[in-house]
């Protein structure tokens, strides 16, 4: 009977643990419990929401640029905090920018999501658009990202990654990423994180020049915008928005292959600098 009370208690307990965590989901004092609230909106730590599409390596990276830039350089870059927004078993484009609006509330919004896997990729910029939330679009796939640290990319992919991978699997310096995918390990962790780092400034050229080579034939680099969104002012169309990435207003997000927008977060952060 004692054995059943205490059961019933503890049950209680971890419901109520479990609701606790759900509610705070998605907010800073998660990852900084002695944080004063007061200072979390402070000019000091900027914070951004960033929601993903996936459970494991966007939110691994994030956490990465967290850990490796998020206290500054003591050279004027800003403090900055990344709270990731995901849920396990992933979101489709259009629930991460919806995740990214509610989570952030006042706060900075952005939405990682890829080209390979869904179709609701116009409705998710207009969202975007609607709701001011930053879009960091990846087509194919996010680990085109991860290998344009290594390595330049070209050439239409159609919406898969497999080529992606098994380039990142073999490029030079990425040995730590032999068995990326493999066993579902597509984590960014220990060695994984090691071999991306220092290779921040290449990874963005790399990325830029993608842009440059875009088959639209308009799309510049030097046309994209890094500024921070400002939540008052006037509403832009969902191609105006999808410009942002520096790619023509005209130019179809889904026929932007390959090209990758996530190294506007770095220079929105002020981890690259050169852009020219
Ligand atoms: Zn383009």
């Amino acid at each position: 009977m004692a054995r059943d009370e205490g059961d019933g208690v503890s049950r209680r307990l971890r419901r109520e643990q479990e609701q606790g965590r759900r509610r705070r989901r998605g907010r800073l004092e998660d990852e900084r419990p002695l944080a004063p609230r007061s200072g979390l909106h402070s000019r000091e730590v900027r914070v951004l929401y960033v929601a993903c599409e996936g459970e494991s390596t966007e939110p691994d990276y994030l956490q990465y640029l967290n850990e490796q830039f998020g206290d500054g350089d003591g050279q004027g870059r800003q403090r900055f905090r990344i709270q990731p927004v995901y849920r396990r078993n992933g979101l489709m484009p259009s629930r991460v920018v919806e995740a990214a609006r509610t989570a952030a509330g006042e706060d900075e919004a952005w939405a990682l999501f890829d080209r390979d896997q869904w179709d609701d990729i116009p409705q998710a910029v207009k969202h975007a658009a609607e709701s001011r939330v930053e879009v960091a679009f990846s087509h194919p796939s996010f680990d085109l990202w991860l290998l344009l640290h290594f390595q330049a990319f070209g050439g239409e992919q159609g919406g898969g990654s497999k080529l992606v991978i098994e380039k990142l699997r073999q490029a030079k310096g990425a040995d730590a990423f032999k068995n990326y995918d493999k066993r579902n390990d597509k984590s960014i962790k220990g060695a994984r994180r090691d071999a991306l780092k220092g290779r921040e400034d290449k990874a963005v050229a790399h990325a830029r020049s993608l842009i440059a080579s875009c088959s639209h034939g308009r799309c510049k680099p030097a046309h994209a915008k890094a500024e921070q969104v400002d939540h008052h002012a006037k509403p832009q169309s969902p191609q105006q928005w999808a410009a942002r990435s520096g790619h023509a207003s005209e130019c179809p997000v889904l026929q932007r292959d390959p090209s990758t927008d996530v190294w506007r977060l770095l220079v929105a952060l002020g981890i690259h600098t050169d852009t020219e």
